[in-house]
């Protein structure tokens, strides 16, 4: 038998408004807590989709079928365990070095699926600090210090190491790591510091009045180095820019980028003034601008610079496939109500909007077509009601 693998016996069974619970004679699976996720693994071939402890008895989710009394083998997944138990033992030695090197609490900790956080109690810390951190527990990782785990009788713990009081008693469970770190906790941990690879701080928020901390440990570490690298190289590729290079050339591009921008906008507002101007030739009551390549920004500045002059206006946008709709107020149309009323009739795009302006988005231009045709007919046949 693996050693992730047990057999054993249905106790109880439950059901609640999610699912089936058993309880097992005895079980290998750890049970949601302390910051750290329930194992995953089978029974019986089964998902183990939660593990839970209600006053020491530890439930396992799992399909309807189990009955009590059932001999049932048990399998937890020994890799997501041994990951747990990397990221939890780290949080152990960031807290105990945050603690006793820069005077730094924390107060609250979890794993998630990609990243574990750490709330810590301090109003500031900058990146510099985190990597003095980082290179900190970088030692105890090269020093491969055990960490050990037993369970003492509560008279029995020596009280004034314990990094956090405890309000247990009985039976203790305790995780020392060698001079590091003296603790009671019933999470998972690994048996040395150097089983964590490297930890590895991936960012910093601030959080009500305190900084959280998100990190990566041991083969998390490595896939998040590997995916910083990959998007790392795509820039340095894109921008022919090196590590020591990219952080200038990419303000230079975002700068380049704003100056663009303003150019465009000055561009757009001129051909958009040339555009109007023709269209007020027309008396028209309604007004509709198609714009089939050009930017979005373009379309609505038309449409904007139409509606201001008092008329209605409906402006098409192929690219985007969106459609805008706008007068200047003096109108009573509610123009939202209105376009989502056609849509509906039509049976196509979302959309709608306030009294003075709406819009719409469609799967495809053909769509887009359809809803503008049917939306200038209405408007000027004056089909609205509202
Ligand atoms: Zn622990």
């Amino acid at each position: 038998m693996k050693p992730w693998q047990f057999e054993t016996t249905v106790t109880d069974v439950r059901t609640d408004a999610r699912g089936t619970w058993v309880a097992l004679e005895s079980t290998l699976f750890y049970a949601e807590g302390g910051g750290q996720p329930p194992d995953v693994g089978t029974l019986d071939g089964q998902p183990v989709l939660d593990v839970q402890r209600v006053e020491e008895v530890v439930w396992h989710l799992v399909e309807p079928g189990l009955e009590r009394g059932t001999f049932v083998t048990g399998i937890v997944d020994e890799a997501i365990r041994h990951d747990h138990s990397i990221q939890h033992t780290a949080q152990h030695v960031l807290t105990a070095l945050l603690e006793d090197e820069y005077g730094i609490q924390t107060l609250s900790f979890g794993i998630g699926q990609e990243e574990s956080s750490l709330e810590i109690e301090t109003e500031t810390l900058d990146w510099t600090q985190i990597e003095s951190l980082e290179r900190d527990v970088q030692r105890i990782i090269f020093e491969n210090r055990p960490v050990s785990t037993y369970e003492l009788a509560s008279a029995e713990v020596e009280v004034d190491r314990l990094r956090k009081p405890t309000d247990r008693t009985g039976m203790i469970r305790i995780v020392d790591i060698e001079g590091l770190d003296y603790n009671a906790c019933g999470g998972t941990h690994v048996e040395t510091t150097g089983q964590l690879g490297i930890v590895h701080v991936t960012s910093m928020k601030k959080v009500r009045g305190n900084v959280r901390l998100t990190y990566v440990a041991g083969h998390r570490a490595l896939s998040a180095i590997h995916s910083s690298r990959t998007a790392l190289r795509t820039i340095h590729q894109t921008l022919s820019t090196t590590n020591e290079t990219v952080a200038a050339r990419v303000l230079e591009e975002r700068n380049l980028r704003l100056e663009r921008d303003k150019e465009v906008k000055a561009l757009e507002a001129r051909v958009a003034k040339a555009k109007v101007a023709a269209f007020l030739q027309e008396d028209n009551y309604v007004i509709t601008h198609i714009g089939k390549t050009e930017a979005e920004t373009l379309t609505t500045t038309i449409v904007e610079r139409i509606a201001a002059t008092g008329r209605i206006a409906v402006g098409a946008n192929h690219t985007g496939q969106k459609l805008w709709l706008m007068h200047d107020g003096t109108h009573d149309i509610a123009i939202g109500k209105f376009l989502k009323r056609t849509l509906d009739d039509l049976g196509i795009g979302r959309g709608g909007g306030s009294h003075k302006q709406a819009q719409a988005r469609f799967e495809s231009v053909i769509e887009l077509e359809r809803a503008t045709a049917e939306i200038v007919k209405r408007l000027q046949e004056g089909m609205v009601s509202c």
